[in-house]
């Protein structure tokens, strides 16, 4: 199950709902991956044939990685009935800040979490981009998904200019220090690197600059959260593919990835989701 909570690990008080996205390895534990599908806005009520195939093809690979697809709005209440007692979770693709209130066209994560939901993208370089969503507008959000008990995935990334002037991690610094609210804690948390220049363009950073982002993450996130850094996902999200998707899940402190064009047929997703390591 995706959801809040389920990233807590050595923090976590022993023997009380041990997480299950950790798997202790000799001494250590490693998070199981996150495969997570952001299908924006696409997908008519027929898209849901892609869920049941995703739950078909799942049957085996329950132990492997967890599984969350983020389906438009629309589908929220009949995707999570579609893959009901299966792996795959549900998510929304943002949220409002509020509960509730006159906000024409918005959705609240009240609503995604009653409507099945257990997750939220929230950032997005698509919605900060074509709805001027800021760093504090985010962070309302993200104490949203809190309040709400959904899982937040935090999004950010540089954009190709920001990458050529050698601001890249700066960039990212200041994103995760912004949209991260005090009282968010690790176990709210997922975040998912996603240079915006990768984002539906074919293009992916080398294995060696996506390790040395997630890298620079992973110690961004111990610095704010000491040993519950280590239990947050970072996924890597910019056109990952099935025929790139192994090298990516191999990157060290890559713990899954969250994947837009390739997430909508199931078949792409699945060999996605086998790519992934077990852990
Ligand atoms: C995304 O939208 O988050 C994304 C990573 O898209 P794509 O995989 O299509 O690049």
């Amino acid at each position: 199950m995706i959801g809040r909570g389920e990233g807590r690990g050595k923090a976590f008080p022993k023997g009380r709902d041990k997480p299950r996205n950790h798997q202790f390895v000799g001494g250590d534990f490693r998070m199981r991956m996150l495969l997570a599908g952001n299908w924006k806005m696409n997908g008519l009520k027929t898209a849901l044939a892609e869920i049941r195939a995703l739950k078909r093809g799942l049957v085996d690979e329950t132990a492997r990685a967890d599984v969350l697809v983020c389906p438009p709005a629309t589908l929220i209440m009949e995707a999570a009935k579609a893959a009901e007692g299966s792996p795959i979770a549900i998510g929304g693709q943002d949220c409002h800040a509020l509960a509730s209130g006159a906000y024409t066209g918005d959705v609240s994560a009240e609503m995604l979490r009653d409507a099945g939901a257990t997750a939220v993208i929230l950032g997005h370089s698509e919605r900060r981009q074509y709805h001027g969503e800021t760093n504090p507008i985010v962070a309302g959000k993200m104490k949203a998904a809190r309040r709400a008990g959904l899982m937040a995935i935090l999004c950010v990334g540089e954009s190709d200019k920001e990458r050529e002037a050698g601001h890249a991690i700066r960039v990212v610094a200041q994103q995760l220090e912004a949209s991260i609210p005090p009282e968010l804690g690790a176990s709210d948390l997922t975040i998912a690197y996603e240079p915006i220049w990768a984002i539906g363009t074919g293009k992916t950073p080398t294995t060696a600059d996506i390790g040395e982002m997630h890298a620079a993450i992973r110690a961004m996130l111990g610095k704010r959260f000491s040993a519950g850094g280590e239990t947050i996902r970072v996924l890597y999200g910019g056109s990952v593919k099935p025929d790139n998707a192994a090298e990516i899940l191999a990157v060290p402190n890559v713990d899954g990835a969250l994947v837009g064009g390739a997430s909508l047929k199931a078949a792409d997703f699945l060999a996605i989701i086998r790519a992934a390591p077990r852990r």
